[in-house]
């Protein structure tokens, strides 16, 4: 017994409709009328399912638009549990949460901009509203766009198809994934036209009538129908050639699923919104298949490698449909929708997807990275650029999409390599500022502090810890590229301390003065706002270095977001220090940030054995 039966008239429609309606049980009346297309398609769907079940309907549909028989009507009717008027169903969709699943019928002519937009706009905005369209070029294709939701899907069909010509994930079991590189070598015309395909994605460059496939193209026309006049056509609707290879066109309307996916751009635009005539919109030649469900694309939109992950991923989990799902994988890419579904609304779960926004610690690291760089604060030929430019170019592949997806769904799977860098070039620049303090990167605060302008609004007094007030304020700079320094003054110690923004603060304790050949303890406090290793170092002025010794030499103590590092060095000196006022300047690296504290001290003879000046 077929699960669909053509028929031409009228007459015999409404009598078979009758008996369906009775019992709901196969075949299932399509009224193809004059279409020699649809009877096609009817014997093209026995392959790809296996019998009728009575669908689940929506809870509320709605009719738009004008142009369907009342047999038509009648036969929709069991597809929604109440209808409604449109008008009724747009004040509805201001009451949150009222109706989950709306299904909207009407001719593709009425899906016009005015009527759709709303709907779409309303779901994308309620996670938990599902829509589904009902709609064809012509009745006869409406109906049989319903009659389908009636069909049950065959069990052993059970293959997924990505066929995209930017991204190549890999096959596996019942999914397989033809990427660009495959269109060179492997003919998939008999792939996509022979096999039975459970759900099928086309992904490529594409307009309303075809989406690009490397040299293969799927195409939207329908040689059966006629075009309306006055209408923009493609080419060969002039009776010119198709742009691309005619062998190696894919029609649509004969590939043989019951889901098929348009992730190209345009491929289902709005009925007034459309660029060729219906006869050539692929959304269109997809509804007069077998597809009883159909995602297409309503304009333009960034659907990539992530939402073919959630694709995959999706095929595991049955019959849900997956429209939200892309929809809410790209709420951060469109503020709109950029797919929609047709078929009866799906029961989908509710997803909620957080932006796929990177870490505070890796903007700052790419924003640093990049002023280094870009600035002139290093020389041309200082090595540290080599290492910063591998850097950089880690980190601007790390921004895309795909891979902050990739970090989403393994935590460290990319980050870790970069953060790796990071450290080593961290160890570097510590080591630099050891060796040679006067070292170029260390002007940093004045190379872009004179790059920049106070903001007033910044400014917070602190004690500083000689005891007096110091103020602490940012000099923000005048361009993004260069950075930003916050630097705190103290009225007696003077430029006490700079640093970057979300680097860390250094604070030092030391006594006020020592005598000759007393040790210097000098207390550091490193208060941390990012994760990662803080080296930490102190030096003093080359005039007191041949005398003076630090230790230890450099300390590598692990940072996170509000902890205070707590740690000691001992300044010591030779008996041949000279007594005078000296300062020290501590200073803590992490990620790719230098801070810096600096304090005075003094060396002085005790004051009972004063030579204050006299010869001895
Ligand atoms: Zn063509
Ligand atoms: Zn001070």
């Amino acid at each position: 017994m077929p699960i669909f039966v053509p028929v031409r008239s009228h007459r015999e429609f409404v009598d078979r409709l009758q008996r369906f309606g009775r019992d709901a049980a196969p075949p299932i009346p399509v009224w193809v009328g004059p279409r020699d297309d649809l009877a096609e398609s009817l014997l093209l769907a026995e392959n790809v399912y296996t019998g009728s079940a009575a669908p689940h309907p929506s809870e509320v549909g709605i009719f738009l638009g004008a142009g369907v028989s009342a047999c038509v009507i009648d036969f929709l009717r069991p597809l929604a549990r109440r209808w409604i008027s449109p008008e009724q169903a747009r004040r509805r969709l201001n009451e949150p949460g009222i109706d989950r699943s709306l299904l909207i019928v009407g001719l593709y002519e009425s899906l016009s901009w005015r009527n759709v937009s709303s709907l779409l706009m309303a779901s994308h905005d309620s996670p938990g509203l599902n829509l589904g369209f009902l709609t064809g070029r012509d009745q006869h294709s409406l109906q049989w766009m319903a009659a389908k939701q009636w069909a049950t899907p065959a069990p052993e069909v059970v293959v997924a198809g990505l066929f995209s010509s930017v991204d190549s994930p890999t096959s596996n079991g019942n999914l397989q994934v033809y990427s660009e590189n495959d269109f060179d070598t492997v003919d998939i015309l008999p792939i996509v036209m022979e096999r039975r395909w459970r759900s099928i994605l086309f992904q490529g460059h594409g307009k309303d009538d075809s989406i690009n496939l490397g040299e293969f193209t799927v195409c939207g026309r329908n040689p059966h129908v006629e075009g309306g006049k006055d209408q923009q056509y493609p080419r060969c609707g002039y009776g010119h050639p198709c742009y691309k290879d005619e062998a190696k066109l894919i029609p649509l309307r004969r590939v043989q699923a019951v889901e098929i996916v348009l992730s190209a751009c345009n491929a289902g635009p709005m009925a007034d919104l459309a660029l060729y005539d219906p006869k050539y919109v692929l959304l269109l030649n997809a509804v007069d298949g077998c597809a009883q469900r159909i995602v297409a694309s309503v304009s333009v939109h960034d659907s990539a490698e992530p939402e073919n992950r959630h694709w995959l991923e999706h095929r595991k989990i049955g019959n849900a449909g997956c429209t939200k799902m892309l929809n809410e994988s790209l709420r951060w890419e469109h503020p709109y929708p950029a797919f929609w579904h047709f078929g009866l609304p799906s029961r989908e779960p509710i997803v909620h997807e957080d932006p796929l926004a990177i870490s505070n610690e890796m903007r700052t690291v790419a924003e640093r990275a990049r002023a280094y760089l870009t600035s002139t604060l290093l020389s041309e030929n200082d090595r540290l650029r080599l290492r910063l430019h591998k850097l950089s170019k880690k980190l601007s592949a790390f921004l895309t999409r795909d891979s902050r997806d990739k970090e989403r769904r393994r935590p460290g799977v990319l980050s870790e390599s970069i953060r790796a860098d990071v450290q080593s070039i961290d160890h570097q620049i510590a080591s630099r500022v050891l060796q040679n303090p006067e070292d170029p990167i260390m002007n940093y605060a004045a190379y872009f502090g004179d790059r920049a302008l106070l903001d007033p609004d910044s400014v917070l007094s602190r004690e500083c810890s000689c005891g007096y007030p110091a103020q602490e304020f940012r000099r923000c700079s005048l361009v993004s590229g260069d950075l930003s320094v916050i630097c705190c003054y103290c009225l007696r110690c003077g430029d006490k301390s700079f640093r970057l923004p979300s680097s860390p603060i250094v604070t030092c304790r030391a006594a006020d003065h020592i005598q000759p050949t007393e040790p210097l303890r000098i207390s550091l406090e490193i208060e941390c706002t990012q994760q990662g290793p803080v080296r930490i170092g102190v030096f003093v002025p080359p005039y007191l270095r041949p005398y003076s010794s630090v230790e230890p030499t450099m300390k590598r103590l692990k940072g996170a977001p509000d902890r205070t590092l707590s740690t000691q060095f001992e300044l010591r000196f030779g008996s041949d220090a000279i007594p005078q006022a000296y300062y020290f300047t501590a200073f803590a690296v992490q990620n790719l940030a230098i801070s810096t504290c600096r304090q005075h001290f003094g060396i002085r003879y005790p004051e009972t054995n004063t030579r204050n000046g006299a010869s001895g």
